[in-house]
């Protein structure tokens, strides 16, 4: 049987297709390329389709065996969702809703979810745990969490069962430096950084330098992208193994501020990276931490890439070999 990635050629998914194809799943990628690129996926069963096309869609269940689904695909930036809710409705909530629907009309009753930490909000109190209050501060959030809910409601009614994965910060790329993180727009810290030590950028603005924080700047807690294509396999395990639903936050449980990850940066390139201080970014708390203890004792998820230099060297790495990012 075959596990259907969605959004499979986006950032996330597509080091966790990698990692997948490394543990010898059978992999079917759906991807719109709205976000994704197709060099970062190179398997045999790729559809370039949209999962709001629901005959499309079918037809993909129609040709593969699924087993179940890691999903992906969906609008994902905090900043373009306080701008633009209608196309985080439309593409997240819709989008899920005609997943969900294809899913049950195939009988098909995994589902692993990429979640966000955005769904909590303006966290009460850190490390964050799964127990805590969700209330988010943008649409991104909000979809997310609305997604959440879809799928505990068709657990209710037809029996889907669901991992509900919240990232917090990913970071970092595959050690092989063959797949990356490649925006378009980029507004993310990480990837904006390495293009200054590039020379593409001439400096990375920092976003607020009054939060209670250490230094003023926004503290978050970075997570390697390849320990979290780790826990989208131990999910699936999971749901195998336990058919059970469950929500996991996945983070290291440490914080850095955005001064230290330019500071860091600036050491594994040996750039100076110049920094300007700007005005806050809305939408932003100032502190995100994780707790994920559940994810390490349910799903026995053990992160292997923790300090926050071995994320930008294989960010760094990536980038170096492709400073224009994916062939456009
Ligand atoms: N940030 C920044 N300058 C930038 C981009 C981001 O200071 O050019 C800050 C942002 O305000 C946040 C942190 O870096 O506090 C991480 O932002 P990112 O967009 O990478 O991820 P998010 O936390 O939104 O998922």
């Amino acid at each position: 049987m075959s596990i259907l990635i969605t959004g499979g050629a986006g950032y996330i998914g597509s080091h966790t297709v990698r990692y997948f194809t490394e543990k010898n799943e059978d992999i079917v990628v759906v991807d719109n390329l709205q976000n994704g690129h197709k060099d970062s996926v190179q398997i045999d069963h790729f559809y370039n389709i949209d999962i709001r096309d629901k005959d499309a869609l079918q037809e993909v269940f129609i040709n593969h065996n699924i087993e179940g689904v890691i999903h992906f695909a969906a609008n994902s930036l905090v900043g373009e969702s306080m701008s633009k809710p209608y196309d985080y409705y439309e593409n997240n909530v819709y989008g899920m809703m005609c997943l969900l629907d294809v899913m049950k009309e195939n009988n098909v009753k995994k589902i692993v979810f990429s979640s966000t930490a955005a769904v909590y909000g303006e966290p009460k109190q850190i490390p964050i745990m799964e127990i805590n209050e969700t209330n988010p501060t943008n649409p991104y959030g909000e979809t997310k969490l609305a997604m959440e809910k879809m799928m505990k409601w068709f657990e209710q009614g037809y029996g889907t069962q669901y991992v509900s994965l919240r990232y917090f910060n990913a970071a970092g790329a595959h050690e092989s430096g063959m797949i990356g993180e490649d925006h378009e727009p980029e507004t993310h810290l990480m990837p904006l950084i390495l293009q200054v030590a590039l020379g593409v950028r001439e400096q990375i603005a920092i976003f607020g330098s009054d939060y209670p924080t250490i230094d003023g700047t926004c503290v978050r807690d970075y997570i390697h992208v390849m320990d979290l294509a780790a826990a989208h396999y131990l999910a699936l395990e999971y749901l195998r193994k336990e058919n059970k639903s469950d929500v996991f936050n996945l983070g290291n449980g440490n914080g850095y501020s955005v001064k230290q990850v330019i500071d860091t940066a600036r050491k594994v390139t040996n750039h100076p990276i110049p920094s300007v201080l700007k005005d806050r970014r809305s939408g932003d708390p100032a502190v995100l931490i994780a707790s994920s203890e559940k994810a390490k004792t349910l799903l026995g998820w053990n992160p292997q890439h923790h300090s926050l230099e071995k994320m930008i060297a294989d960010a760094w790495n990536w980038h170096q070999g492709n400073p224009e990012g994916y062939t456009k």
